[in-house]
């Protein structure tokens, strides 16, 4: 199925209001909700499916907004079926409230109709700059704002939105969506200024210069994870990180599609069974590959990739072997094919395309270029517990994927929402003893 079906199917499959307010009316009000202890943010998923229940579109989204900045985000791409939705009481029946897609509709919803947002305090208690404008930049500039502080995101790439913009494909989370969601952190205050790498074009010593109080660095994960095996050097491996990069830009306009590296008739392997290798699968083959097949080194039930993700990739037509491990590219200058390990021996799978996706890790240009914060013996940012995030050089904190390793949305918000609560204390403590 093309890119553009497959958006088009995700937007009419959305729920409409009045099925929303009859799935909300089947919520059993569950008097400690495990709903919510499932949620890694603690969203109140009670209060707002009981203010959608009645029709309180309004309330439904300000309870929202108490703990989420993403919540369209969040309702399409987070593992529910973990998390909110595996925790229902009714998950037993096999029949849990769709919690995922309530929060969304509520989310498309109050955005749709512009209902009007709570007012936002002054700008009255510091200035902050947030590094990197992924769900944990985006988290940290949102929660910061609705706090009082003045915050401005500085981003490397020319839009905002990191791995939601430029990593999930659009047939999972619609630029629409990741845009309107920043339009809604601009509209609490938040300033961008795209195009800025910090570290090469200006760095953390110079944003203190120009007078922010504290910084956050929500940079992520932007080193795709090498697999150095016999053959690496063979023509027609690549990331899959380049291949949804490259296939974005073609479908943004700035890209010929000669350029997108997978051709109709490809014969394609992946190596990884991550939300990121079932993403370039299901990219491959919307691009018209003759085979995709995603070689996964685990058994089939620790699939690290989203279950639902799982089941679209098959009904596309998307193989997969499981308990299948790489062991050698082989090729004469092109590649031919992967030799891999299977509990059955070793056998050959014919390719002429290998995207690799095994983990990803966090670049430098930010430690290199400051003094005095650590990284473990991997590159992610060390941080400590009081003020929570702060890294080893004051006034400079940390969270998301470049501390916590490549984790999921909803994990990098958690981390961020509570980095805002220490950024904010170490502000306010700083202004009070220099009045002291
Ligand atoms: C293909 C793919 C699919 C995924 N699918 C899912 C999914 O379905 N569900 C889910 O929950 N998670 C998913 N994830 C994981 C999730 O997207 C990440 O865990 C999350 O985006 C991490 O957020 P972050 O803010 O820490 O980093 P990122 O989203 O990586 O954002 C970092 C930002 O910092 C910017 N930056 C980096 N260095 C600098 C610098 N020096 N100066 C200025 N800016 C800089 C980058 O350009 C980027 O915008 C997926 C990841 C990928 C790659």
């Amino acid at each position: 199925m093309s890119d553009e079906r497959r958006t088009r199917a995700l937007e009419y499959s959305e729920m409409d209001l009045k099925a929303a307010i009859a799935e909300a009316n089947r919520c059993l009000n569950c008097k400690s909700p495990p709903c919510k202890e499932g949620c890694p943010i603690s969203n109140d998923i009670p209060e707002f499916i009981a203010a959608l229940a009645v029709g309180d579109l309004g309330e439904a989204r300000r309870v929202i907004a108490r703990k989420s900045n993403l919540p369209a985000i969040c309702g399409r791409v987070c593992a529910h079926e973990l998390q909110c939705e595996g925790h229902c009481v009714l998950a037993k029946t096999g029949n849990p409230i769709r919690v995922g897609l309530l929060e969304r509709t509520i989310a498309d919803f109050a955005f749709e109709m512009a209902l009007p947002l709570d007012k936002v305090p002054q700008k009255t208690r510091g200035r902050m700059a947030v590094i990197g404008s992924g769900p944990a930049g985006l988290t940290v500039a949102g929660d910061l704002a609705k706090q009082g502080f003045d915050v401005t995101v500085f981003e490397a790439m020319e839009e905002p939105g990191g791995v939601l913009l430029y990593g999930i494909p659009s047939f999972r989370l619609s630029k629409k969506i990741t845009r309107r969601e920043i339009m809604g952190i601009e509209m609490l205050g938040v300033q961008f200024q795209t195009g800025c790498m910090i570290g090469p074009d200006l760095t953390v010593d110079q944003l203190f210069e120009r007078g922010f109080d504290a910084i956050f660095i929500g940079t992520g994960t932007a080193i795709a994870n090498d697999l150095q095996l016999p053959g690496r050097e063979l023509e027609g491996i690549m990331q899959s990180s380049y291949l949804l990069r490259m296939n974005y830009l073609h479908r943004s306009g700035q890209l010929d599609r000669e350029e997108v590296p997978i051709h109709p008739g490809d014969m394609v392997l992946v190596i990884g069974g991550g939300n990121v290798g079932v993403d370039a699968a299901r990219t491959a083959k919307g691009l018209g590959a003759a085979s995709v097949t995603v070689v996964y080194n685990g058994a089939q039930e620790t699939l690290p990739a989203l279950h639902a993700e799982y089941e679209a990739a098959v009904e596309e037509g998307v193989h997969f072997r499981f308990e299948c491990c790489a062991t050698e590219f082989l090729g004469d200058q092109r590649l031919e094919a992967l030799l891999v390990s299977t509990p059955q021996g070793e056998q050959k799978i014919p390719a002429n395309k290998i995207l690799l996706a095994v983990g990803a890790h966090p670049a430098n240009r930010i430690v290199s270029t400051t003094e005095g914060i650590s990284v473990d013996a991997d590159g992610y940012v060390v941080i400590r517990e009081r003020p929570y995030g702060m890294t080893t050089r004051k006034g400079v904190f940390a969270g998301g994927d470049v501390v916590h390793r490549p984790a999921t949305v909803v994990l990098a918000m958690r981390e961020a929402k509570k980095v805002a609560v220490g950024m904010a204390e170490y502000v306010d403590a700083v202004k009070l003893l220099a009045l002291g």
